[in-house]
């Protein structure tokens, strides 16, 4: 999951405590109206008509994305501070029972609808509260207290838990997705030498189609005689060749070159942007490099071994890339048979084709 879908699924989750804001209001007001049978322009009356035309309007437009808990968490808050005072001289004598529970009805609405949001939850509550307190003008201090004080505290530290449990998720997600992205890289990249594998060249490969129009060529590269080389030195000394020759071949070629290594002891480099003539000449450098290459023994550092190699190049041809390796090999396979430590070009296996009917006479 990445972090953005994580942020839309904060986004819904306010956007639901909003709506669920939104219904409780006009619900708790709608029962206002009718069990106190309200004048026609009421408080209650507004706090409904608002409510439930946001409500609607949110619904039918499930993408509208404006902040407007703050606003409603607070309108609302003074809409019922509004109703308490017009109540409270309505009913010409102090009702407490009818006070706290217009306040604890907010509290309510609060608690429910607003619990991940402390500065909403404070907007809505401190309207009626400040109202009520005013009203009671010091007669249910304690209680008036209690009513407030019990459900912000518990809301404060509710609400302390849930940051932090976001901020944990959060970096979770984060987390997970680092990794997901470093496994990924890893899963391009051979162990041994540290180049693509195919995997990583196919990846590569595409990237380059579709951001360099130039001509690119292969160049496939086969050790010589490699199965000798671990028969006379052993295989982790085989290891440790492959090892060097994989950043000789790194350092001799330019950085947009893509080297993989294609099989046990073939590459392929991807030359970019080149035409035939460099290509031969970075062919030629790679082949150089690795001839003056010293491989040190592993157990006498003073010993170097050497290994040569052969190569065939071939033009990526409308971005036939499968078409360019055959290319690419049957030069390969022309360079051992001239006698390995040798480049071809394509263009060599074309000559040697047309010279195949004349040496069959
Ligand atoms: P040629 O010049 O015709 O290419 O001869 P070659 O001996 O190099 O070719 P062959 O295909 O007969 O042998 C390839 C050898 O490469 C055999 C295999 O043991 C060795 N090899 C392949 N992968 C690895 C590896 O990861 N580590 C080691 N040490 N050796 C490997
Ligand atoms: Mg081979
Ligand atoms: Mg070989």
């Amino acid at each position: 999951m990445k972090l953005q879908s994580y942020n839309e699924l904060l986004h819904s989750k306010y956007r639901l405590s909003l709506m669920l804001f939104l219904f409780l209001n006009a619900a708790a007001s709608l029962f206002y109206i009718y069990s106190r049978k309200e004048g026609f322009l009421s408080p209650t009356l507004i706090i409904a008509l608002l409510s439930g035309l946001i409500l609607l309007w949110m619904l039918l437009r499930p993408r509208w994305k404006f902040p407007l808990l703050y606003i409603a968490a607070l309108t609302t808050g003074l809409l019922w501070a509004w109703q308490i005072v017009r109540s409270f001289e309505l009913v010409f004598y102090f009702d407490n029972s009818f006070l706290l529970l217009s306040l604890f009805s907010a509290f309510f609405i609060a608690a429910i609808a607003l619990n991940d949001n402390l500065l909403a939850f404070c907007l809505h509550t401190a309207p009626p509260s400040a109202t009520i307190i005013v009203l009671d003008r010091g007669q249910d201090t304690l209680l008036i207290a209690f009513v407030i004080l019990l459900p912000l505290v518990g809301f404060t530290l509710n609400h302390m838990l849930q940051r932090r449990r976001d901020r944990f998720t959060r970096r979770l997600v984060n987390q997970l997705y680092e990794e997901k992205e470093a496994w990924s890289d890893l899963s391009m990249l051979d162990p041994l030498t540290g180049l693509y594998n195919r995997r990583g060249l196919m990846n590569r490969l595409k990237n380059i189609f579709d951001n360099h129009a130039g001509n690119h060529f292969v160049l496939l590269l086969d050790i010589d005689h490699f199965k000798a080389y671990n028969d006379n030195y052993g295989h982790a000394m085989g290891d440790q060749a492959l090892a060097r020759v994989s950043i000789a071949i790194r350092d001799a070629v330019r950085s947009r070159d893509i080297v993989a290594r294609y099989g046990g002891e073939e590459f392929l480099v991807l030359l970019t942007n080149v035409n035939e003539a460099i290509a031969m000449k970075l062919s030629e450098r790679i082949r150089h490099y690795i001839h003056e290459l010293d491989i040190p023994h592993l157990f006498n550092e003073r010993v170097a071994t050497h290994v040569t190699l052969s190569a065939g190049f071939a033009p990526i041809i409308d971005e036939d890339f499968d078409s360019a390796i055959a290319n690419a090999d049957r030069a390969l396979y022309l360079a051992k048979n001239r006698g390995r430590n040798t480049i071809l070009s394509w263009e060599e296996v074309d000559r040697q084709d047309l010279s195949r009917p004349a040496d069959a006479l």
